[in-house]
């Protein structure tokens, strides 16, 4: 049945699916229609919005929706799931410890909720046991901007690609997997022809449509071809050497590990001399540079090492910290930036302070008045699933993410979650592959439903408004967490509104810049002390906010970086092959990654059909020449393996593939398609780093499918 409207008129609020941060109008007319358009006024995408945004109206039916609480499959009032939940959690602390909990939560929640998800973990139950699926996302980019800058922040902004002269896309199919600002790109260089677009990808994607050059390099070698742009620089005299001298250190060290040739850059990447010559000179000559990283870059077991070596190649020759210039990292998710901000990731602390650091824990705890603060760094998401399944962890609750679809050897996460004797999950629906197995389920609230805050890939933080009433008996994350977190007798948990949870969360950051003489780059201040009325119609803004009524920061690393001595780190870094390589078994490189009109586990996107008239069912890409030594036929079912498990998907001959490698879809699930989670496939490595799985690279074999 059509909803009932709980706000009347349009309400502006944000897309919840990719790091562009869209904002969207929406609205619900007399006979119960929502309508959706894009948001003129927001500047991620200045009205426009990608199929998937434009399709949000259809996902936000009742199908499949969790909507009352259920313990052991029974429907319970919210006061007994509750109390069961802290009971049961209490139970597994007193008889194994704090370390035998976790939480698993998601760039889906709103700032808000992962700040009270971090605080009940971190500073009262006194573990960092709680991770997030960005860790399988961006995870690779912290790391890296935290060892080159000093702090996790992100230098550029989207109009920064449109005032490049150059525009390097590594590791990224920006035409599907950020629409809007591909759309800006377009229409960047359609004004401008001459502006030079650089695509390095081993797949021929829909983005090289726009390509002035493509570089299909070998798989995983990314360090090799960037650590050859370093000497290249080096070699041309391309060094900002005043810049250099003032800003930076280590660059010495760094070209030293990056010594290569040309020959030897082309040899290790599969690439032509002259190619490889080509993109080297015209980065050399361009000033305005940005280069655009995402997933392709960070999931690797080298990914820390791979952003770094970016990183270096911009700082080596001066160009970040002014417009159209910088590395920049394009987050997956609506929220993986608030995550970053709040210490959602388990080496983290809030207000992008340091586990690590025992000053940084003492600040963190006077500001809370917590009883206890986490003292090491927790367990990463791959290294948390494997201690539920060894029976290290005993309890964990999972939050708007579905691991045992989207992560590494899938099949054992399944057999984790089945053995583990307390699986709590809050979701919008009952019926994921992960909900399935949940001995407790808490009905969450869903987008159109939910108030907060979202930060995007650009450090802008947009509000996202409720313009529908919760679903059957659902509540806001936030008031999940914060109700448990009562019940387990702890203080400082009587939120009535996400404004007062943002307004700790603003005053936190403040707090956390007054402790000694090193400005961090994360810094809303200015936004603490919002009334409940200001914070309803907060604007779109870029952090850092440092005084109440600035507009907020377009661009960092402009005087000085966030080290100690403020200065940035080259970081030496040598190219090392990824961690599993094909072999006469398994001779093809598996590929996963997203298609244009589905996101992650189609929870939502499976909802809209016109979503599914894009590709209707999982499949796998593969060169013709390669199905035809392999015997699989166009149309035809095919059976994907790897060591660590198998799928059986459509094939689709692809002349964009490079020979030996082959691609998946990663949104497909037991739910939505007879089992085709191609996480069972993926090998479980990870950067040692950032903990961040190596997706992009499974050795596998492929044959024909029968029944057998
Ligand atoms: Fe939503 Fe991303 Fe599309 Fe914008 S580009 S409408 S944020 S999915």
């Amino acid at each position: 049945p059509a909803l009932p409207l709980a706000h009347s008129g349009t309400q502006r609020t944000t897309c919840p699916y990719c790091g562009v941060g869209c904002g969207v109008q929406a609205s619900v007319d007399g006979a119960g229609q929502i309508h959706i358009a894009g948001d003129p006024a927001h500047p991620a995408n200045l009205g426009r919005l990608c199929s998937k945004g434009s399709a949000l109206a259809a996902t936000t039916s009742l199908q499949g929706r969790l909507l009352h609480p259920q313990i052991g499959g029974r429907i319970e009032s919210w006061d007994t799931a509750l109390s069961t939940t802290a009971q049961r959690l209490k139970q597994v602390i007193d008889e194994h410890g704090t370390e035998a909990v976790a939480l698993y939560v998601s760039g889906q929640l709103l700032t808000e909720d992962y700040y009270v998800a971090n605080k009940l973990v971190k500073g009262y139950l006194g573990t960092a046991n709680i991770d997030t699926n960005s860790r399988l996302c961006m995870s690779s980019a912290v790391a890296g901007h935290v060892r080159a800058f000093g702090a996790d922040t992100v230098p550029c902004n989207y109009q920064d690609l449109e005032l490049a002269d150059m525009v390097v896309i590594t590791g990224s199919n920006l035409a599907w997997c950020h629409p809007v600002v591909y759309q800006r790109l377009v229409a960047a260089k359609r004004q401008r022809p001459e502006m030079h677009v650089v695509v390095i990808d081993p797949r021929g994607t829909p983005t090289c449509d726009i390509a002035d050059q493509h570089l299909a390099l070998k798989p995983g070698t990314d360090v090799a071809l960037f650590n050859g742009l370093l000497s290249d620089l080096h070699r041309r005299g391309h060094v900002d050497e005043e810049f250099v001298a003032r800003h930076t250190q280590g660059a010495r060290q760094a070209l030293d590990s990056a010594e290569l040739s040309v020959d030897e850059v082309a040899e290790l990447c599969g690439l032509g001399i002259a190619e490889v010559c080509a993109f080297y000179q015209r980065f050399g000559r361009t000033e305005k540079v940005v280069t655009v990283f995402s997933q392709g870059v960070n999931q690797s077991s080298a990914g820390a090492d791979k952003v770094n070596s970016i990183i270096n190649c911009h700082l080596l020759s001066g160009r970040i910290g002014r417009p159209g210039m910088g590395p920049f990292s394009m987050t997956g998710q609506p929220n993986a930036m608030g995550g970053r901000e709040v210490g959602g990731l388990s080496n983290m602390l809030a207000a992008h302070l340091s586990l690590s650091e025992p000053g940084h824990r003492a600040l963190v705890q006077e500001f809370w008045g917590s009883p206890r603060i986490a003292s090491q760094p927790g367990l990463k998401a791959v290294d948390l699933f494997e201690a539920v399944h060894s029976g290290q962890i005993k309890a964990i609750w999972i939050m708007a993410t579905n691991p045992v679809v989207s992560l590494p050897n899938a099949n054992r996460v399944r057999e984790a979650l089945e053995r583990c004797p307390l699986v709590i999950v809050s979701d919008i629906r009952e019926d994921t592959d992960t909900a399935r197995l949940a001995h407790i389920r808490l009905p969450a609230t869903g987008w159109a439903e939910k108030d907060g805050t979202v930060t995007n890939s650009e450090r802008r933080i947009s509000r996202q408004r409720g313009f529908l009433p919760a679903a059957g008996e659902a509540r806001p994350d936030w008031w999940i967490i914060s109700q448990v977190a009562q019940r387990l007798g702890y203080r400082g948990f009587d939120y009535t509104a996400p404004a007062q949870i943002f307004d700790e969360h603003a005053r936190l950051s403040a707090h956390a810049n007054s402790d000694d003489q090193t400005p961090r780059p994360f810094h809303i201040g200015g936004l603490a002390g919002l009334s409940a009325e200001q914070y309803d119609a907060l604007q779109p803004i870029q952090w850092p906010v440092r005084q109440a009524g600035d507009g907020g920061t377009a661009r960092l690393c402009t005087e000085h970086f966030y080290t100690a001595n403020r200065r940035a780190n080259l970081v030496a870094v040598t190219y090392r092959a990824p961690v599993h390589a094909a072999d006469a078994e398994f001779p093809f490189v598996l590929n996963t990654g997203r298609i244009r009109d589905q996101w992650h586990t189609m929870t939502r996107t499976g909802l809209a059909p016109q979503l599914s008239n894009h590709i209707a069912e999982p499949f796998v890409d593969i060169h013709p020449h390669d199905a035809m030594l392999c015997a699989v036929r166009e149309g035809a079912l095919a059976r994907v393996r790897s060591r660590w498990g198998r799928v059986v998907v459509r094939v689709r001959f692809s002349a964009e593939m490079s020979r030996g490698q082959i691609f998946i879809p990663i949104h497909w699930s037991q739910q939505t398609a007879s089992d085709a989670r191609v996480g069972k496939v993926v090998n479980p490595a990870v950067c040692p780093i950032s903990g961040e799985p190596e997706f992009k690279h499974t050795p596998v074999s492929i044959e024909p499918f029968s029944v057998d």
